[in-house]
């Protein structure tokens, strides 16, 4: 590239209230067309919207996990426009003061720390859904989605790679994910992007002219359409020609980027303040409840863990893939007091029986507390390792309570001395074959008659233990013949 690389997204993510956004219908995803629906989000005459609470706790918390300023008066606003996918011809947004202003978000590029700022965060609606149909030659309108709680974060325009505009996407993700304000399901339009994208000679301060790619729907697609757009940029500034403002609509299957529209400006929407909601006014009280329910986030659990616990780069990442795991480690690695046993049960065990499953489920089917303690009585040498894998099974998915279970089954390791010298004394007494072949210096009868005393102490017993006094009766009995 011959020119410096300039981005901003703007990112779309559907709040995970139990209802849209002015009205009582069900958020959800999946149901059979226009069954979610009412007056008041198909914009019947006569209705009125009614804010929801949630989503504005959303929104705001959202913002305050990115640093941002938030407004203690803001107000909705009309977007006026006209699309089948909206029935009222407007859509109910924020213009001038959004909930969520000038925060921030940090990315890892290359091992440093890069700022990527957010100019604002604000509420609005989803459109419904058109289904282009073949069949019924036309479209077809889906208003299920419509009303459904988004919210808007619109970044500056500080990325300069394709790279750094994933990384700041999947950085958002996780903390929408962390705060638990979206489910953040990419595949199901709950999360997209839409990619600003423009070229400047290196060294100028001026923007270049600017090209939208809009409802960009994995991280995969936010960087390759980048690289394809500035491409495509180079190419037309290398043979002479001008760049148009427009909006561009990414064919990922095709890898490529159409043309839509010209890009419409602010004025063209007709913005003006809703007159059917009065302005939100957030007191201390209300955003201090607010601050006060969002979780340690990733980026400084995964320091905590580097630096604090002693767990390699890697490993912490795994961790922090989802809170429910991240939570799972922490409370795990408290209860058993060795961080790094608690990580290598996790990444062993629990990763690989939550990827056996099927579905998406996040629930890793214990709690911290319980895995602690079946980690705890194998690190205490009270259990073997393959009894604590088996005590995790039996407890997975059930509440019950490993420290009785460790009894229930039986499981405890047998440390008397005396049994396990009756034991080995017996097995000896019983192979003289066996004893034979070690005096013929057969190594292999040792393992033998190991196994042998360890299947009459049940398989309890510590190893290390019964091997110690079968080698010393070994050597007694040997001394002894010669
Ligand atoms: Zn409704």
């Amino acid at each position: 590239m011959n020119h410096e690389i300039v981005i901003g997204l703007e990112i779309h993510s559907e709040l995970r209230t139990r209802s849209k956004v002015f009205c009582g219908c069900a958020n959800e995803y999946g149901a059979e067309p226009n069954t979610r629906t009412c007056p008041v989000c198909l914009g019947m005459p006569g209705t009125l919207p009614v804010l929801n609470r949630q989503a504005v706790d959303f929104a705001v918390k959202a913002g305050l996990a990115m640093n941002c300023t938030i407004s203690g008066f803001s107000k909705m606003d009309r977007k006026n426009y006209f699309y089948p996918d909206m029935c009222k011809a407007y859509q109910i947004s924020q213009f001038d003061l959004p909930f969520c202003r000038d925060g921030y978000v940090d990315i890892e590029v290359d091992g440093q720390t890069k700022r990527i700022g957010i100019e604002r965060i604000h509420l609005e609606e989803d459109a419904g859904k058109l289904n282009h149909d073949p069949y019924a030659q036309g479209s077809l309108v889906d208003y299920n989605r419509c009303g459904v709680p988004l919210i808007e974060i619109v970044s500056r325009p500080d990325m300069r790679s394709p790279e750094e505009a994933r990384l700041f996407m999947e950085a958002v993700k996780e903390i929408l994910e962390y705060t638990g304000v979206s489910d953040c399901k990419m595949q199901e339009g709950s999360l997209r992007a839409d990619v600003n994208l423009s070229l400047r000679p290196f060294g100028q301060e001026k923007l270049g002219t600017r090209t939208e790619m809009k409802n960009l729907n994995s991280l995969r697609a936010v960087q390759r359409a980048a690289v394809t757009e500035a491409e495509r940029q180079e190419a037309l500034i290398t043979a002479g020609k001008t760049i148009t403002q427009e909006t561009r609509r990414w064919d990922d299957n095709k890898g490529e980027s159409f043309s839509m529209r010209s890009k419409e400006e602010a004025m063209d929407y007709r913005y003006f303040p809703e007159p059917d909601l009065v302005p939100v006014v957030m007191d201390e009280g209300w955003l201090a409840r607010i601050r006060e329910s969002i979780p340690e986030l990733p980026q400084a659990r995964r320091a905590k863990y580097v630096q604090e616990m002693g767990i390699p780069a890697y490993d912490a990442g795994l961790l922090t893939g989802t809170i429910q795991i991240a939570d799972l480690f922490e409370q795990a690695a408290m209860t058993c007091g060795n961080p790094k046993s608690a990580s290598n049960w996790i990444m062993g065990e629990i990763l690989r029986q939550m990827k056996e499953q099927e579905g998406d489920s996040l629930d890793p089917g214990i709690d911290g507390i319980r895995l602690g303690s079946i980690i705890g009585l194998v690190e205490r040498g009270e259990i073997t390792q393959a009894s604590g894998k088996k005590l995790l099974e039996a407890v997975m998915g059930t509440d019950a309570d490993p420290v009785v279970l460790v009894e229930r089954m039986n499981l405890r390791i047998q440390r008397d001395e005396g049994a396990v010298i009756d034991a080995v004394v017996l097995v000896m007494k019983n192979n003289p074959q066996a004893i034979a072949d070690f005096q013929a210096g057969k190594g292999k009868a040792v393992g033998f008659l190991m196994g042998q005393a360890m299947g009459l102490l049940k398989g309890k017993a510590d190893p290390g233990q019964v091997k110690s006094v079968l080698e010393a009766k070994l050597k007694e009995f040997d001394g002894g013949a010669s």
